[in-house]
């Protein structure tokens, strides 16, 4: 435990430094060619799994280890010190994203046969929400179950999926009648290895290089009505509460990012000289540390208030919207000013600030926009 943040205790000290310890020496190392290869081993998810890195907020009964949420904020802020983004956010995909509802609405059986074999790595998991023509408009969505005797059949298409090229099953969001609006809309868990489903494209991207995003298309898949998650319709709604967990700690890893990022680019403008003296020692640049560090420190802790509020499960909309807005843009701007502060070398791929440059333009995109982002606080405002 700290003065500053009582909420870690020693458990969660000791947790840090071991998974720390994991993460720079089974991770770290390997990054440079994942980067190049353009996604990573999936034995790191089975061996995350194995370890109990998967499961940690999940009960032990489904073979998680029933932790409270700021081990999930310690594993999420050690994660990125494996020098990319790709990496965590397809681990996170997997342990924030598209289980969290599985273990919230799902049967024993859908917890059996998806939640339990993901928290040992065995399965990979996928969520299943964006399409070509609709993103930020979660509820325009085209892509239909309908209803076949003890049968849904799927027909569509999803894009931008990560860990889209090799998921075992996706959290997928449908449309299950025919009201347009938010309505009829419904949470399946989707096997891909269903007769007719394919993975179409393999997108290519600014940053995130490690991990994979792809496009999905859905002709005819027939899956049991079993495979309906939580009630036909309330899908809308589902999605929303789950989107907290993953605004949420995209926020935390997006300020842990830009802290270390600004730790290493305060390290090379302290070596680097011009005009006879450290870059560092320039006022400008002193100036700009201190602007960076107080942006970081704001955003790390209204995501911390928005986590704790999260943690005793007291509704937190606004606060986590708030911390997606401003812990996203915060990490663009600190990212570039790293970057800057490298002057050349910043723009080459030897130190990697050009690559946490390069990952930092996603977090005002992925999980809801900057834009959404003001549209929910707004609204909760009453304005
Ligand atoms: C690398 C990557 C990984 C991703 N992973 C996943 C994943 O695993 N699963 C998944 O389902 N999705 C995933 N996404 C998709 C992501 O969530 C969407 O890109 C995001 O929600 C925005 O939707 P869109 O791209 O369709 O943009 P659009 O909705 O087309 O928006 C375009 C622009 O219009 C703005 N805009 C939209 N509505 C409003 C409004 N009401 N007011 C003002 N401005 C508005 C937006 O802010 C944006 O600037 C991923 C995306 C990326 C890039």
């Amino acid at each position: 435990m700290t003065q500053k943040d009582p909420q870690f205790t020693e458990d969660h000290g000791i947790f840090r430094t071991a998974f720390r310890k994991y993460v720079e020496n089974e991770l770290a190392p390997h990054v440079d060619s994942w980067e190049k290869e353009k996604i990573f081993p999936r034995e790191v998810f089975t061996d995350m799994g194995q370890r109990g890195y998967l499961g940690m907020r999940y009960p032990v009964e489904l073979g998680g280890s029933g932790l409270d949420y700021w081990f999930t904020v310690v594993y999420a802020e050690e994660l990125v010190r494996c020098g990319c983004a790709g990496v965590p956010m397809a681990l996170m995909v997997q342990t924030d994203m598209a289980t969290p509802v599985i273990e919230d609405l799902g049967t024993e059986e859908q917890k059996q046969e998806f939640l339990m074999p993901a928290i040992t790595g065995e399965k990979v998991a996928a969520l299943g929400v964006s399409e070509p023509n609709a993103g930020s408009d979660v509820a325009g969505i085209q892509t239909t179950a309908r209803r076949d005797g003890d049968d849904y059949i799927i027909n569509g298409a999803k894009t931008f999926i990560t860990n889209g090229t090799r998921a075992d099953f996706v959290t997928l969001l449908v449309r299950t009648g025919d009201q347009p609006g938010y309505g009829s809309i419904s949470i399946f868990l989707f096997p891909t290895d269903t007769k007719g489903f394919s993975v179409s494209k393999k997108l290519e991207k600014i940053g995130n290089h490690s991990s994979d995003t792809a496009e999905l298309v859905f002709e005819d898949c027939r899956v049991p009505a079993r495979y309906l998650l939580g009630q036909e319709n309330m899908g809308f709604y589902y999605l929303m509460r789950n989107f907290q967990g993953e605004r949420l700690i995209g926020s935390v890893s997006a300020m842990a990012g830009s802290k270390l990022n600004m730790e290493r680019t305060l390290e090379y403008c302290s070596d680097r000289k011009a005009f006879g003296r450290p870059v560092s020692k320039f006022q400008t640049s002193r100036h700009l540390f201190a602007e960076m560090a107080t942006r970081i420190e704001a955003g790390q802790r209204l995501a911390y208030h928005a986590a704790d509020l999260y943690d005793r499960k007291i509704e937190a909309v606004k606060e986590i919207s708030m911390a997606k807005l401003y812990c996203g843009e915060t990490s663009c701007w600190v990212a570039d000013r790293c970057l800057q502060l490298h002057g050349g070398w910043g723009y080459m791929d030897e130190y990697q600030v050009s690559r946490a440059w390069r990952d930092s333009r996603l977090v005002t995109i992925g999980g809801g926009t900057s834009e959404v982002m003001r549209e929910i606080i707004s609204k909760c405002m009453g304005v």
